[in-house]
């Protein structure tokens, strides 16, 4: 089938190329004119793993190809993904500009029947506002279809070629099948794809995403809570996650959630409700959580340098908002480096993926070390603020020898308890005892 995809960041690029490897014939375009020519010239723009070999492959294979042109990307599709951004707008809602902006342009350009599938996460009715856009311009028929993304940075390929569900949000039997076929080799082992009215599909995805940052933040409260009682958050989850109801995944306690999805998507949920005078009283407590969670370790830190951290430095391992990605959208990282800056403490950062998207935001506030163990090198404390898996088992003596006291803030539960206290090394995490 021949597919353009609009917007090639993280959902758009990893869609072209996966859509492209089923055999499917592809053009991404994007505005970014530097992004495209890194493209073109076999680059992949991003980290993300597995990625870079599909990538290759069907660029060889002529079937994925790189473009500015709307116009060669529309002349050239049947079927067009919309894969642009959806950023949160001051007021918390999602600023549809660059969807509606680009669907205005399709409305005016296309002469031919195209499906229109929206892959942007957007709030409730926005399919039928790009229906009517595109109505008001077009001289053919066209289909507007609801397709939300699920994927994680991180596994982006694997959750693309094998999704636990498809969602197609239409009212179309022409455009449905289309959507079907595209998707069949997606779903050989047995998972649905899930068909359902446009407005319903639009709600799945901000329902989902709100409901992951609930259980997170759920389980970030009763960590603190266990910090206060004396028990231990992760008994506390091993109990809890053998009942099938609840499950294992999402329970790890640490200081937040951040990304490009979660905290925009809750804002947005929660902005929508209150323009139809729903007030989502659940979304109010998860966003006023989870911004404290991701600053909860600078008052201990402040604590064990007695309130002056002037002239202390500190060490961070892990950057990016989550392991497997350089994306540093609103990552906890940055929260707690900027709360360390205001203190005066010094920073001698390390991240396997995310130091120069950093570098361009900190830029010359931070010292960027070119390893985990050269960030430890003089510093006073070490903050773990990503599980990356590389931080999990590292040589405790290396760490102890390198650093100025032996003494460990741990955002992310990487250690077990009764090792660091064996190692002796002062050791506060989330949730657990503190060892001193
Ligand atoms: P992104 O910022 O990584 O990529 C967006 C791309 O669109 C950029 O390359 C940008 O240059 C391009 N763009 C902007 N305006 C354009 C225009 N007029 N024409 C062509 N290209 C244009 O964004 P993303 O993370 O891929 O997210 C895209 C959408 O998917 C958002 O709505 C997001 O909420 C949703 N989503 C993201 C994820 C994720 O994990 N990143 C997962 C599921 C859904």
């Amino acid at each position: 089938m021949r597919i353009s995809v609009i917007g090639t960041g993280y959902v758009g690029l990893v869609t072209g190329t996966c859509l492209a490897e089923t055999g499917n014939e592809v053009i991404c375009v994007d505005i970014d004119e530097a992004k495209v020519e890194r493209m073109r010239n076999g680059e992949v723009p991003i980290y993300e793993p597995h990625l870079e070999l599909l990538f290759e492959r069907n660029i060889k294979a002529n079937r994925l190809k790189f473009t500015t042109s709307l116009d060669e990307g529309l002349a050239h599709a049947e079927i067009v993904f919309l894969a642009l951004p959806t950023p949160e707008n001051e007021d918390g809602a999602a600023d549809l500009s660059y969807v509606l902006n680009v669907v205005e342009q399709i409305g005016k350009k296309i002469t031919d029947y195209k499906v229109i599938v929206d892959k942007s996460t957007v709030p409730v009715g926005t399919a039928e506002k790009v229906h009517a856009i595109i109505a008001k311009h077009a001289p053919c028929e066209f289909d507007v279809v609801s397709n939300p993304e699920f994927l994680r940075e991180g596994f982006a390929v694997d959750d693309f070629m094998k999704p636990e569900r498809i969602i197609i949000g239409s009212s179309s039997e022409r455009a449905t099948a289309l959507m079907k076929r595209l998707y069949s080799p997606f779903v050989r082992s047995g998972n649905p794809i899930i068909v359902m009215d446009e407005k319903s599909a639009e709600l799945t995805k901000y329902a989902s995403n709100a409901f992951l940052a609930t259980k997170i933040t759920f389980m970030n409260e009763i960590a603190n809570y266990c910090e206060k009682v004396g028990a231990d958050v992760d008994k506390v989850r091993a109990g809890m996650g053998t009942d099938s109801r609840i499950g294992k995944r999402f329970l790890f306690p640490g200081i937040g959630y951040g990304g490009s999805c979660f905290p925009k998507d809750v804002k947005a949920l929660k902005k929508a409700g209150s323009d139809e005078n729903y007030n989502f009283k659940i979304l109010n407590s998860v966003l006023e959580i989870n911004s404290d969670q991701k600053i909860i370790l600078l008052p201990k830190i402040e604590k064990f340098f007695n309130n002056d951290l002037k002239g202390k430095t500190i060490a961070v391992w892990g950057l990016a908002f989550k392991p497997e990605t350089d994306d540093i959208r609103e990552a906890p990282s940055i929260d707690m480096m900027n709360g360390l800056l205001e203190l005066n403490a010094k920073l001698q950062v390390f991240d396997p993926e995310a130091m120069p998207n950093i570098k361009k935001r900190f830029g010359d506030k931070l010292h960027y070390s070119e390893s985990m163990y050269e960030a430890l090198e003089g510093a006073d404390a070490l903050l773990i603020c990503t599980e990356w898996s590389i931080f999990r088992t590292p040589d405790y003596s290396r760490l102890k020898n390198a650093l100025n006291n032996p003494v460990i803030f741990d955002g992310r539960n990487l250690y077990n308890v009764s090792d660091m206290e064996a190692e002796g090394f002062t050791y506060v995490s989330i949730g657990r005892k503190a060892v001193n």
